[in-house]
């Protein structure tokens, strides 16, 4: 995937500030073709609440009507939901079962783990058409 230094600073910022709690948010952008058929393109990063019931320091969930929400923002704009960014507090950035459910087809899942108030690690991982979830590069561009 490929999202701008601006964007990776705004999912940085969004992840110290909702300490204890995981962040989470949505990213609009653009498929391209690339290695494994195509690269997520993101233009728009989209902050969204955490609305897990309980638990929300190692765990987020997004909204079915945030995601509806920014899914039609992002087609005004001639783009799509291509994935989804959160932070995991004091554990790896690997994706845990409920991550790994939550992973649409095609999205890219961005996790930022932070370690003592410090970003320590920034993974993707992505779910294939054809079922596969593995992880992905990540490029920044300025
Ligand atoms: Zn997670």
């Amino acid at each position: 995937m490929q999202l701008r230094r601006r964007q990776f600073e705004i999912i940085q910022e969004h992840a110290l500030k909702d300490v204890p709690y995981e962040c989470c948010g949505l990213f609009a952008g653009i498929r391209v073709p690339g290695r494994g058929g195509y690269e997520n393109v993101v233009y728009e990063v989209a902050p969204c609440a955490n609305v897990l019931y309980s638990g929300k320091e190692h765990g987020f969930e997004i909204s079915f009507s945030e995601f509806i929400d920014v899914e039609r923002e992002a087609q005004r704009l001639g783009y799509e939901v291509v994935g989804s960014y959160h932070s995991h507090i004091g554990s790896p950035a690997v994706p845990s079962n409920n991550d790994i459910n939550f992973a649409r087809p095609g999205h890219s899942m961005l996790i930022i783990s932070l370690q003592n108030m410090q970003p320590a690690a920034v993974t993707s991982w992505r779910r294939r058409e054809s079922g596969g979830f593995h992880q992905e590069s990540i490029h920044v561009i300025e």
